[in-house]
C-alpha cells in the first residue's frame, strides 16, 4: 500500500484497481482459462487488441499454463474520452485463423461496439471459437448486448486510465488502474 501511495502519479485522483489486485486477478483468470481450454485439442490463438490489451496480455499469459499462441491486431473507437461511433481495423492479424480457437484479449467492455465488431471479424475469418477476455467491464455504458466470458473487475461509469489504457496516449503505463482528476480535462 505504501508503494502504491509513493508511485501514485500526481494526476490520479483515485486508484480504483490496485496493481496488487491485478496480478491477483490474472492469477485466477488465467487458471481457469487454462482449464477450459486444455482439453481442445488444439493451440488456442490468444488475440491481443492494440494498444490497451498490452500490459494485462503480459500479465495473463504467465498464468496460461498451455502452449498458446498470439497475435495482435488494432482498432480505433476512441478519442479522447469520447466514442467516436464506427470501429475502424487499423492494424489486422497477419496469419490465417481459419478453424482455430480465438481468446480475444480486451482492456475494457465500454459500449460494446469494439468487441462485436472483432468477434464478428474472427468468424468471418474462419475461427471455430472466439472467446474473449477483459480486464475491465463497464456494464453500465453497453449500448450492444454482449458479454466478456472473463472479466477482470466490474468498474462503475467513471472513465479509467492505466494499465494499458490511456487518455490521449498517457498513463498506459501505469501499473494499475484509476481516475484522473477533474483539471486533467481541461
Ligand atoms: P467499446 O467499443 O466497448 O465502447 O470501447 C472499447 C474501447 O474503448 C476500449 O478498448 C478502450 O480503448 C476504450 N475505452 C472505453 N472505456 C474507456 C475508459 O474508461 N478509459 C479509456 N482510457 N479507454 C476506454
Amino acid at each position: 500500500m505504501q508503494e502504491e501511495i509513493k508511485r501514485m502519479h500526481p494526476n490520479i485522483k483515485k486508484v480504483l484497481v490496485s496493481e496488487e489486485a491485478i496480478q491477483t486477478r490474472c492469477a485466477e483468470l488465467g487458471k481457469q482459462i487454462t482449464e477450459d481450454y486444455r482439453n481442445l485439442g488444439k493451440v488456442p490463438v490468444v488475440v491481443s487488441v492494440l494498444k490497451g490489451s498490452v500490459p494485462f496480455l503480459v500479465n495473463l499469459i504467465k498464468y496460461i499454463d498451455l502452449d498458446i499462441e498470439f497475435d495482435f491486431m488494432a482498432v480505433s473507437s476512441y478519442e479522447g474520452t469520447e466514442s467516436i461511433g464506427d470501429v475502424k481495423i487499423i492494424m489486422d492479424l497477419n496469419r490465417s485463423i481459419k478453424g482455430d480457437h480465438i481468446l480475444m484479449v480486451e482492456d475494457i467492455v465500454d459500449t460494446g461496439r469494439t468487441l462485436k465488431e472483432v468477434t464478428k471479424l474472427m468468424f468471418n475469418k474462419g475461427a471455430e471459437s472466439v472467446k474473449i477476455v477483459s480486464l475491465l467491464d463497464k456494464p453500465s455504458r453497453r449500448v450492444i448486448d454482449i458479454t466478456a466470458d472473463y472479466v477482470g473487475f466490474t468498474i462503475p461509469n467513471e472513465f479509467v486510465v492505466g494499465f494499458g489504457l490511456d487518455f490521449d496516449e498517457k498513463y498506459r503505463n501505469l501499473p494499475y488502474v484509476g481516475v484522473l482528476k477533474d483539471e486533467c480535462y481541461q
